[in-house]
């Protein structure tokens, strides 16, 4: 460990630092949080579980993405509690906004109709921009383009284990492209026709269909019907390459002419869990269990002792949602053939 040297009100001290951070190599890998100025605050705690449980002993990256120019306050406190490099983007007005073929009388009665029955952010114009911007374009920001990598963070989030190895050098090594904490159900009203969406788009480009995929995990009849399931995409750790690749470039673009970012309420999190159970190898999907992880309203938290013993989780195992009985995790487990934790059963209710 190196010694430095600090002043305090003018008084020298030396300090032991007792940093034991990563000096291997490291993997072309960001950050990446979509935010507003409004949210600083509520994304401070975030960030600082992100780098004490994790970052800060590999120093990756992070890429801050607003649609307005984020405030100097922004910068200057964010910047202070990332380990990597900071990146600050402004997105383009033009992918923050309505596509051109957007009729704009249908999307707006489809926004009075959501407000009156009451559908969380149906109102909502900028939550539909942000659905979209996650879906399809945060990965074509200049700034993301040097990166190979991903894991998304938003305010209000927390990680509740000790994360000891490098997450993106485990995805690589291991053939992984795109991993999750927790999984859920759907409000069907959101997305009324994506699944039609999505099989006239397999009929036009069946050759995107992979050939090992995880249909039986979104589809309950073979394909028939989506069952709701999909990845809380709150939290995404990715390969950027699964979204400018062919497949999801077609399919992105075959969804935004077909207007359900609009004409419906569809999510980010169903858009990319369709496409990642259908464009993947099975095998590359993984459930990050072991790290304990909190989005509003629920909580992933490692049910088996040793497990959250040895990471120092900081969370309720009876409070963990994974196994419970909207989740969808006891389904990706069963599908996949994969064992589940020892105790798993006595989460289930
Ligand atoms: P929820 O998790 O579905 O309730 O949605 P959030 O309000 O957390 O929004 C998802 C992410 O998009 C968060 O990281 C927000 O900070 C971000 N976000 C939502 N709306 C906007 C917006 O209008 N502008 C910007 N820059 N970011 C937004
Ligand atoms: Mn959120």
């Amino acid at each position: 460990f190196a010694t430095r040297k600090i002043e305090l009100d003018g008084n020298v001290y030396h300090q032991l630092a007792a940093s034991t951070k990563y000096q291997g190599p490291k993997e072309k890998a960001t950050f990446v949080t979509l935010v507003r100025n409004s949210d600083l605050y509520e994304l401070l705690p975030s960030i600082k579980s992100v780098e004490d449980r994790f970052n800060s002993k590999f120093g990756y990256d992070w890429v801050f993405l607003n649609d307005e120019p984020f405030t100097e306050e922004f910068i200057k406190v964010t910047s202070a509690l990332v380990s990597g490099q900071t990146k600050y983007g402004l997105i383009d007005a033009d992918e923050w906004g309505f596509p051109p073929w957007i009729d704009q009388e249908k999307a707006a009665a489809t926004r009075e109709r959501m407000a009156q029955e009451k559908i969380i952010y149906g109102s909502s114009v900028s939550y539909r921009f942000m659905c979209r911007y996650e879906s399809g374009l945060f990965y074509r920001h200049p700034l993301m383009l040097e990166y190979d990598w991903y894991w998304r963070v938003e305010p209000g989030i927390r990680l509740y284990c000790d994360i000891d190895y490098d997450v993106f050098r485990f995805m690589r090594e291991n053939g992984k492209r795109y991993g999750f904490t927790i999984s859920i159900k759907e409000y069907e009203a959101t997305i009324a026709s994506l699944w039609e969406a999505t099989l006239s788009f397999l009929e036009q480009y069946p050759q995107y269909l992979h050939k090992n995929n995880m249909m039986d995990f979104i589809s309950d009849d073979g394909g028939r019907a989506y069952n709701l399931c999909h990845f809380w995409s709150n939290f995404e750790i990715g390969s950027l390459d699964l979204w400018r690749g062919d497949a999801y470039s077609a399919y992105f673009d075959f969804l935004d002419h077909w207007g359900g970012f609009f004409y419906e309420r569809w999510g980010d999190a169903p858009v990319h869990s369709i496409a990642a159970a259908l464009f993947l190898d099975r095998s590359e999907i993984h459930h990050f269990g072991d790290l304990g992880y909190f989005h509003i309203p629920f909580h992933q938290c490692p049910v088996d002792d040793d497990v959250r013993l040895s990471h120092r989780c900081d969370c309720n195992p009876g409070d963990d949602f994974t196994w419970q009985g909207y989740s969808c995790t006891t389904k990706f487990y069963t599908v996949n053939k994969l064992r589940k934790p020892r105790n798993w059963a006595e989460h289930a209710t």
